[in-house]
């Protein structure tokens, strides 16, 4: 299926200038969906983790069944005050805004193998900071790894110390 020519692109949305990547029609289809899942299970196949540690919300959506998909564990990621344990914490710049994100401190022990997985990379701020997250509790970011990468933002430039992975890239 051609899973590229299935994500609306909607114009300014949040706000002017931003070119949002609608991936819902992509999760209503049942044969998409598994494409897309398989596609990320497949770049990531040669890896050797233990965990899928991805931030609310669109993250939860993709982390948790490639997760369930490749026998790995799921860690969430969400914003300041939904995670009912102890948190570590940390604040980043999005495209659009600022966020505050929480992952529970016993989520990861000291040496674990993890890739941090979101639906979209754009800056990198998002995946940055759940990194930093997986770091600050001794995990070890095995790839920081994307449905879509937007090629026409230099997020991979800001993510030189990890290695990249995405399935699907858009120029525009
Ligand atoms: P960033 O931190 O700049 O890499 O932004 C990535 C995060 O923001 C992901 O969680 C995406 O869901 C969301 N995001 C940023 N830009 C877009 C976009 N143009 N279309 C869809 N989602 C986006």
């Amino acid at each position: 299926m051609d899973l590229k020519g299935m994500i609306r692109i909607i114009p300014d949305f949040p706000k002017p200038g931003i070119s949002f990547k609608d991936i819902t029609p992509v999760l209503k289809d049942p044969c998409a969906f598994k494409q897309a899942i398989d596609m990320l299970a497949s770049r990531l196949a040669g890896l050797d983790f233990d965990l899928i540690v991805s931030p609310e919300a669109r993250g939860f959506t993709f982390g948790a069944a490639l997760a369930y998909s490749m026998g790995k564990g799921f860690v969430p990621v969400r914003k300041a005050g939904k995670l009912p344990f102890e948190c570590v914490r940390g604040t980043y710049k999005l495209e659009y805004g600022v966020n505050t994100l929480e992952m529970h401190k016993d989520a990861i022990r000291p040496g674990q193998k993890v890739v941090a997985l979101d639906d979209v990379l754009a800056t990198g701020g998002t995946i940055s900071a759940v990194a930093n997250l997986v770091e600050q509790v001794g995990g070890k970011v095995e790839a920081v790894a994307f449905l879509i990468e937007l090629a026409y933002i230099p997020g991979r430039q800001n993510l030189k110390r990890y290695n990249v992975v995405s399935a699907i890239s858009l120029d525009s």
